[in-house]
C-alpha cells in the first residue's frame, strides 16, 4: 500500500467496500515496465481498469491501449488516446463495434479465425492485422484457455489470406496467461512465433511485428520474480530467435500496470464459529466474489489482507463475502490466519486490488451497491 494510499484511508475514511488507486504508483510501474523492455511499445489493456483517470494519465506517459470493445475503444478516445494507438484486442469482436472502430480510426486488429478475417476484411479494409496464436498458459495463476489462439499452421495460411484479402499482415500475437509467474515462459511462444515468421518469410510474406501479451505478475501474498527478470528473459529470447532482424515488439500489460496501485477497504461484518469446534472461524467481509473479488473463483488469486490487529496472535479462518449466495466465498481451502481479536465492524484492506476489482463488481446483487471507487 503507498503512502499516499494509506493517508486518505486513514484522514477520509471512505465508506467501505471501496477501492483506492494510487495514479501516481500506476505511473511508476508504466516507467519501471518501460525501462524493463526499452523495446517494446506498451498497449495497456483496458479491461483491466478502465477508469479515466488511470487512461488519461496513460495517454500522457505516451501509452497505447488495448481494447477489447467498442467501448473500451471510446473511454480511450474520450481519454485523449489517439486511435492509431489503439489495437482492437480481442479476437470476437461484433461487426457493429469493427464499423465504429473503424470510422474512428483504428487500423489494428487482432484475429485468430477465418471468419472474422473475413469480417475484418469486409469492414476495416486495409488495415493492419495480426494472428493469434494459442500458446501454454503452464505457469499462469490466472490462465486464459482455449477460447483464444489458433494454430502454427492455421496461422500461416490466414496471414496469408489476409494479404490476398488486401489487409496488411502486420504480425503475429499470444498471450501466456494473467498472473504468469515462470520468466521463461515467454520463450516457448516466442521460439514458435519465430519459426513462423522464418516459415511466411519463406513463403514471401514479411511480418513486422510480435505482440507478446501480457501476463506480468504482481506479488500478492508470494513473492514474484522482478520486472527486469521478465525483461531480460523476454530480450535473451528475442535475440536468441530473430537474431538481428528484431521484429517490433508490443506488450499488453494490464495487472502489473494497476494491480499493485490499489487497495480496497472493506469492513468486518461478522466473525463467527458457527458451533463448530475446532473449524476455522468464518470472517464475513462487506466485500465478495460479487463485489470485485471475481478472482478468487478457485482460489486462484489471493490477496493479502491488513487488519488493525495484526501483530496479535492468529488463527486459520474461512473468508467469505456479505452475500446469500453459497458461492460467494474466497477462501475456504487455502490456509488464511487473521489475528484472533478481529471482530465486526473492523477495518481491513485487501491489497493489490487495482486490477481487475472494480470492473467484475456485479451491479446491486443482493441489493449491495457497486464497489465505491477513488482515483488519487
Ligand atoms: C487480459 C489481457 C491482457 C492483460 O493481461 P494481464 O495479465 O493483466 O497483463 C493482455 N492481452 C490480452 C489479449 C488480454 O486478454
Amino acid at each position: 500500500m503507498t503512502p499516499k494510499i494509506s493517508q486518505f484511508l486513514a484522514e477520509k475514511k471512505p465508506a467501505t467496500p471501496c477501492l483506492v488507486v494510487d495514479v501516481d504508483e500506476v505511473e511508476n510501474r508504466y516507467r519501471a515496465l518501460q525501462r524493463a523492455l526499452p523495446l517494446a511499445r506498451i498497449y495497456y489493456a483496458v479491461k483491466a481498469n478502465p477508469a479515466d483517470a488511470i487512461l488519461s494519465r496513460l495517454v500522457s506517459l505516451g501509452s497505447s491501449f488495448d481494447a477489447a470493445s467498442w467501448e473500451e475503444i471510446e473511454m480511450c478516445l474520450n481519454a485523449g488516446a489517439d486511435a492509431d494507438d489503439i489495437s482492437f484486442g480481442n479476437t470476437v469482436k461484433k461487426v457493429s463495434a469493427i464499423k465504429a472502430a473503424y470510422a474512428a480510426g483504428v487500423r489494428l486488429f487482432v484475429f485468430d479465425c477465418e471468419e472474422e478475417l473475413n469480417k475484418l476484411a469486409q469492414h476495416a479494409p486495409g488495415s493492419k492485422v495480426y494472428c493469434r496464436l494459442l500458446v501454454d498458459n503452464y505457469g499462469a495463476e490466472w490462465p486464459l484457455s482455449r477460447k483464444f489462439g489458433t494454430t502454427v499452421e492455421s496461422a500461416r495460411e490466414l496471414m496469408l489470406k489476409a494479404r490476398d484479402l488486401g489487409l496488411d499482415p502486420y504480425g503475429l500475437s499470444f498471450h501466456v496467461g494473467s498472473q504468469q509467474v515462470e520468466t521463461g515462459s515467454y520463450e516457448m511462444a516466442i521460439s514458435r512465433v519465430a519459426a513462423l515468421v522464418s516459415d511466411l518469410s519463406e513463403a514471401g510474406l514479411d511480418l513486422r511485428m510480435v505482440n507478446l501479451g501480457g501476463g506480468f505478475p504482481i506479488r500478492y501474498r508470494e513473492d514474484v520474480p522482478h520486472i527486469d527478470d521478465f525483461g531480460e528473459a523476454i530480450s535473451t529470447a528475442m535475440k536468441k530467435h530473430f537474431g538481428n532482424a528484431l521484429p517490433e515488439m508490443l506488450i499488453e500489460p494490464g495487472r502489473f500496470i494497476v494491480g499493485a496501485a490499489g487497495v480496497v477497504s472493506a469492513e468486518v461484518v461478522l466473525v463467527s464459529q458457527r458451533g463448530r469446534e475446532g473449524g476455522p472461524r468464518w470472517v464475513y467481509l462487506d466485500i465478495g466474489r460479487f463485489g470485485g473479488l471475481a478472482e478468487t473463483e478457485g482460489e486462484a488469486i489471493r490477496y493479502a489482507i491488513r487488519t488493525p490487529r495484526d501483530g496479535g496472535q492468529t488463527g486459520a479462518v474461512a473468508l467469505a463475502g456479505p452475500t446469500c449466495d453459497g458461492a460467494d466465498i474466497m477462501y475456504e481451502k487455502t490456509h488464511y490466519e487473521l489475528p484472533l481479536a478481529l471482530e465486526s465492524g473492523d477495518r481491513v484492506e485487501l491489497l493489490g486490488t487495482g486490477a481487475y476489482v472494480s470492473t467484475y463488481c456485479a451491479t446491486r446483487f443482493n441489493g449491495f451497491a457497486p464497489l465505491a471507487e477513488h482515483y488519487i
